[in-house]
C-alpha cells in the first residue's frame, strides 16, 4: 500500500500548485509574529535555544503558502480546532483559507564545535520539492550566516524522505552537500519507498555510492555516552513508515526535534486532526499523542518544521 502512496502524495501537490500557480507566484514572506522567522529576502535570524551544552539552532529554508486550502488537508478539524489553532499560530492563516507555512531544518552544535544537522530544506532550484514548495531555499546562506561551514556538519539526521525534508542534502547533480557528515535515516524508511520515488534517484542513491548513507534501526543514540546527554534518533512513524524524531537531550532540559509528527497548529490544538498526506493516519494520531504526551512530561520544548514558531512548550493538559 505504501507502495503507491509518495507518487499519490506528488501528485496531489503538484495538482494543487498547478491549480493554484498564482498564488505560488506570490511566495514570499507572509505574516510575521514575535517569534517567526525572517522574510526571504530579509536578513536570516538564527533563533538559538540551549539544551544542556548543546545549542540548538532553528534555520529557516523557506516559508510559503501551501499548495491547498487547510480545511482541505486538515478536513476533520472543527471550528473550534480551527479557532484554538489560530490562537497558537496565527502566521499560518492566510488568505482565501490557505496555509502558510514554514520550512525549518535544525542544526545543534555540540560541545566541540561539530555540527548535528536536522532536516535539509527544499532545496536549491530543480530539486523535486521544485513542483509544490517556494525553491530555492536559502539554507546555505543561512548557515554562513549561523557561522556554520558545511564541513562542520558530521552528522546529518533526515526525520524522513519527503523532498522539503532533504533538499539540500545533495545538489541536482547528485553531489553531497555535506561531505564528511553520515546522513542518519531510518532503515524503514528507504525500504517503503517505491522504486520511481525521487527520493531513491535524488538522495538515497548519491548518499549510498559516496559512503555517506547512515540506515539505523529503531531508536538509536547519535551522539553521547548511553545514560548520558546526548542526541537520540527517535522512530515516530505514522507521517511515513520510518519517520524520525530527534531528541536533543542536554540533561535537565531536552529539546524535540519533531520532523512532521505535526505539521499545522491544528494538530497541536487538536492531535486527532490528521493530516491529509500522512501515510497512515492511525500510527500517525498515536505517535503525536505519545510525542506529546512525552514532551510535557519532560518538559522538553518541542521544535517543528512547519509551524511560524520556532520553539513550542506544550502546556498541561
Ligand atoms: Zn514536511
Amino acid at each position: 500500500m505504501t507502495r503507491h502512496l509518495a507518487p499519490t502524495r506528488r501528485g496531489v501537490l503538484r495538482g494543487a500548485a498547478a491549480v493554484g500557480a498564482g498564488t505560488l507566484a506570490a511566495w514570499a514572506g507572509g505574516t510575521q509574529t514575535a517569534v517567526a522567522s525572517h522574510h526571504r529576502t530579509g536578513t536570516p535570524r538564527v533563533i538559538t535555544r540551549h539544551a544542556g551544552p548543546y545549542e540548538v539552532m532553528a534555520l529557516l529554508d523557506a516559508h510559503g503558502i501551501f499548495p491547498g486550502t487547510q480545511q482541505g488537508v486538515f478536513p476533520d478539524a472543527t471550528d473550534a480546532d480551527w479557532a484554538y489553532a489560530r490562537r497558537l499560530d496565527p502566521a499560518a492563516f492566510g488568505p482565501d483559507g490557505t496555509w502558510e507555512l514554514d520550512f525549518r531544518c535544525y542544526a545543534v552544535r555540540r560541545p566541540g564545535g561539530r555540527i548535528t544537522l536536522v532536516d535539509t530544506g527544499i532545496g536549491p532550484a530543480g530539486s523535486p520539492a521544485s513542483d509544490w514548495a517556494p525553491v530555492p531555499g536559502r539554507l546555505p546562506s543561512v548557515l554562513r550566516h549561523a557561522g556554520i561551514e558545511r564541513d562542520d556538519v558530521d552528522t546529518v539526521i533526515l526525520t524522513h524522505l519527503h523532498e522539503d525534508h532533504f533538499g539540500w542534502a545533495v545538489d541536482p547533480t547528485g553531489t553531497p552537500m555535506f561531505p564528511n557528515a553520515r546522513h542518519v535515516v531510518q532503515r524503514t524508511e528507504i525500504a517503503a519507498l517505491d522504486a520511481g520515488d525521487s527520493a531513491l534517484s535524488y538522495v538515497v542513491e548519491p548518499l549510498r555510492r559516496t559512503g555517506l548513507l547512515h540506515p539505523v534501526d529503531g531508536r538509536v543514540k547519535v551522539q553521547g555516552r548511553p545514560g548520558r546527554a546526548g542526541l537520540t534518533a527517535v522512530p515516530t512513524p505514522g507521517h511515513t513508515p520510518g519517520h524520525q524524531s530527534v531528541l536533543v537531550d542536554g540533561g535537565r532540559h531536552g529539546i524535540m526535534i519533531t520532523g512532521d509528527v505535526l505539521v499545522h497548529a491544528v494538530q497541536l490544538a487538536a492531535p486527532d486532526v490528521a493530516y491529509r498526506l500522512e501515510d497512515d493516519p492511525t500510527t500517525a494520531r498515536r505517535t503525536r499523542h505519545a510525542l506529546l504526551a512525552d514532551a510535557r512530561d519532560h518538559g522538553h520544548l518541542l521544535a517543528t518544521a512547519h509551524l511560524n514558531h520556532t520553539f513550542l512548550r506544550v502546556g498541561r493538559s
